[in-house]
């Protein structure tokens, strides 16, 4: 008797810039619909995602791991269990790319939103998963998320899964975080301000022996209708204008330089380049490579 695949295979692939080896780690999939959407109409959402021959809004959940000079970064944890088990995979998926958790020296994070920070710490024993690590984030991101009275005006669901999960789950690194604001922020790697989704909100641009690719983190959640209409925001914008207005401004920079990027919600893997038809803007995703 033949037997087919019963699960898919690991969510792991290599991409190399220049001297730096990136590895796109998959922490699973959201489902979501455009109630997540402030800005297009359910009948405009629906004929956007049937233009790119989807029949539901899946957000692909992604982490990278960063090998340069020796040193191994992790840029972003996953939704450990606070988002259902169609996400927080990113520990199997770090583990078939052959990685322990005590060999990453550094956690980046673009931001402290579940899907990103909620894989710092195992929740049932209050333990680090990444015991020799630093945690790495935007100053305003634990001002923001750390901030009494700025919760107390959260919904529910905002208190939870928001605020309380960005203080539990950064507590174990408590004594070994370091916050920055723009500029280098480790090996190859510089952080640019893309504020808005949320009050810290960064991209990273990798920068290797001229080869470059901007890691745009949310600026992006739902790739068929946010490309070609960057000025819909997500409900889950603390500043919606100001996050359209960095969609905008990482869309034009990656259209003109030809740059390419990736980022925490584009399908897994999540490499392409930003094409531009006039004033539209399109992804292009890159073909799969070989070399590494
Ligand atoms: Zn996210």
């Amino acid at each position: 008797m033949t037997i087919g695949p019963q699960s898919q295979i690991p969510g792991v692939y290599h991409r190399r810039i220049g001297d730096i080896h990136v590895v796109a780690l998959s922490d699973g999939v959201l489902l979501r619909d455009h109630h997540m959407m402030i800005g297009v109409s359910a009948g405009e959402a629906a004929v956007l995602l049937a233009r790119a021959f989807r029949s539901a809004f899946v957000l692909s959940v992604n982490a990278f791991l960063i090998f340069n000079k020796g040193r191994v970064a992790l840029m972003e944890t996953g939704s450990g269990h606070y988002l259902g088990p169609t996400a927080g995979h990113l520990l199997t998926n770090l583990a078939a790319a052959g990685v322990a958790p005590s060999a990453v020296d550094t956690i980046l994070l673009t931001h402290m939103h579940p899907d990103h920070s909620a894989g710092l710490t195992d929740m049932s024993t209050g333990a680090a998963h990444y015991p020799n690590a630093e945690l790495v984030v935007h100053a305003n991101e634990p001002r923001h998320w750390f901030d009494d009275a700025a919760m107390a005006r959260g919904t529910e669901r905002e208190k939870k899964l928001m605020f309380q999960q960005a203080r539990e789950q950064a507590a174990p690194y408590r004594d070994r975080t370091r916050t920055f604001v723009q500029g280098d922020v480790w090996p190859g790697v510089t952080a640019i301000p893309s504020y808005g989704h949320t009050p810290g909100h960064s991209s990273f641009l990798i920068d290797s022996c001229g080869e470059r690719l901007l890691i745009w983190g949310d600026t992006v959640h739902m790739p068929e209708v946010q490309v070609p209409r960057p000025e819909v925001s997500m409900v889950v914008d603390v500043d919606p204008v100001a996050a359209a207005a960095s969609r905008q401004g990482l869309f034009e920079m990656a259209a003109s330089e030809r740059m390419l990027v990736c980022g925490m919600h584009m399908h897994f893997p999540g490499f392409g380049h930003i094409g531009r038809d006039g004033a539209q803007f399109r992804f292009v995703p890159e073909a799969w490579r070989l070399a590494i």
